[in-house]
């Protein structure tokens, strides 16, 4: 049996609810406050990632899906360079940022997108090969202010959502000069223990020493807590911006923990970055931070910018946690039952007015007998019936049948839309 391919899902109807209640509740609170949707395309040239994201970082050196095409059509194809399934989407927004020179657009510019990302990961729960973000960026600004903004609006998202007990761990990897310190720092610190670390570890001491703060294997975790903290290397403006964001954050009543030994799996980020946990502290629901340097690494003028995403299968794992249940596709008002040819010629225009006109209501596609479709009805607890048998469909009638206690009335079709809404009202 054909199966879908490894660490991915489908997403079946009564699973929609979820995804609908995130990807509706997302957009109107962030086009409310001014963010325009944008969608990149789901690949991308390698080199926007190895830029962007970072060469050695895990999710372009070892996540990376490659897109094999079946062959060129010209000589344009022939000098494209390899094209990869985006991990992520901030990297294709920032290369559209520049190709659409939108740094010429009123400042800041505030963006939005939902969709799916690919990483060649292990699949596990929660850990997809392919999964949806939604996220949002705000690009030509370097005010802590944004920063709190930002963090403000991914809370009030996830309380909209639905969802209690998250917090903010939020901390600074300053500019690059205090990277390099805490590079040093690291490097040094870690140095005595190179050979009680992972093998992972090991090659980041030399490769990408930050990421030694983000290691997940047991044996690594006493050397992260005792490692130092980063903010000890920001330089006065770094540490002035988080002191500042911190404070907004505090006026705004955000509860955050500050994590001096968060870091993020992308290189891009700068100064603030944070994470969305739930309570219990299990993996991150969302996460984001700035990126002040990106837009000057695909050739803009630089520009202060900063952005989030957050995992969609992810937070309904948690909403489900958290006993969030939403009602599957909502029920419809009013079954439609035909009984022989002319009704039934007649039911599927029928149908369709009473769809115009706002009503939800199920027809039967297959021949089945009255009382069976009435049972279905019953099942589903669907208020009303609307019986169409040939004497009505002759005298321009229908019978409306009350589910609950059986009554029936006949009621000419001419006035059937405004004696349902009366009776739809009366019942809700
Ligand atoms: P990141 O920027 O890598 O932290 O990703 C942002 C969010 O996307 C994470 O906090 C997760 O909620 C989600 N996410 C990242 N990778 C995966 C994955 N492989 N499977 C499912 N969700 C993911």
């Amino acid at each position: 049996m054909l199966q879908a391919p490894r660490g991915t899902e489908d997403i079946l109807p009564n699973e929609q609810v979820y995804w609908q209640k995130i990807e509706k509740e997302f957009e109107r609170i962030v086009s409310s406050l001014g963010f325009g949707k944008i969608a990149t395309p789901f690949f991308e040239y390698k080199s926007v990632f190895e830029r962007g994201v970072g060469a050695v970082t895990d999710v372009v050196e070892k996540q990376m899906f490659i897109v094999k095409r079946a062959g060129t059509f010209d000589e344009l194809d022939t000098v494209e360079e390899e094209l990869i399934l985006r991990p992520e989407a901030t990297a294709g927004i920032a290369r559209s940022y520049v190709e659409h020179g939108m740094q010429t657009w009123p400042q800041p510019v505030k963006l939005y997108y939902f969709g799916p990302m690919f990483r060649y990961e292990r699949p596990q729960k929660g850990r997809l090969r392919q999964h949806y973000q939604f996220g949002l960026e705000i690009l030509g600004t370097n005010n802590p202010f944004t920063d709190a903004f930002l963090i403000g609006l991914v809370k009030t998202i996830y309380q909209e959502i639905g969802l209690s007990n998250f917090i903010f761990e939020i901390n600074s990897i300053g500019c690059p000069n205090c990277r390099a310190k805490m590079k040093r720092a690291i490097t040094n610190y870690y140095k005595p223990f190179k050979d009680l670390i992972c093998s992972s570890c090991q090659n980041r001491l030399s490769k990408n020493p930050l990421r030694l703060l983000d290691c997940k294997q047991e044996k690594c975790q006493p050397f992260i807590a005792n490692a130092p903290a980063l903010i000890d290397y920001l330089c006065p403006s770094c540490k002035e911006h988080f002191k500042n964001t911190l404070e907004y954050l505090e006026d705004l009543n955000i509860p955050y923990d500050f994590n001096p030994r968060l870091v993020r799996g992308l290189d891009y980020y700068t100064k603030t970055i944070f994470e969305v946990v739930p309570q219990d502290k299990s993996a991150a629901l969302g996460g984001g931070g700035r990126y002040d340097n990106l837009i000057e690494l695909f050739g803009g003028s630089p520009t202060g910018a900063i952005g989030f995403a957050g995992g969609v299968e992810r937070t309904i794992l948690e909403m489900k946690k958290q006993g969030i249940r939403l009602e599957p596709t909502p029920k419809p008002d009013m079954i439609l039952i035909h009984l022989g040819d002319s009704a039934k010629k007649k039911s599927l225009s029928l149908l369709f007015q009473l769809q115009k006109e706002g009503f939800k209501v199920s027809l039967s596609l297959e021949k089945e007998s009255l009382k069976s479709q009435l049972n279905a009805a019953n099942k589903l607890k669907i208020p009303l019936a609307l019986i169409l048998g040939q004497k009505e469909t002759k005298e321009k009638t229908i019978i409306v049948r009350n589910m609950l206690d059986g009554a029936q009335e006949t009621i000419p079709l001419k006035k059937l839309t405004n004696f349902l809404k009366a009776k739809l009202e009366v019942q809700s």
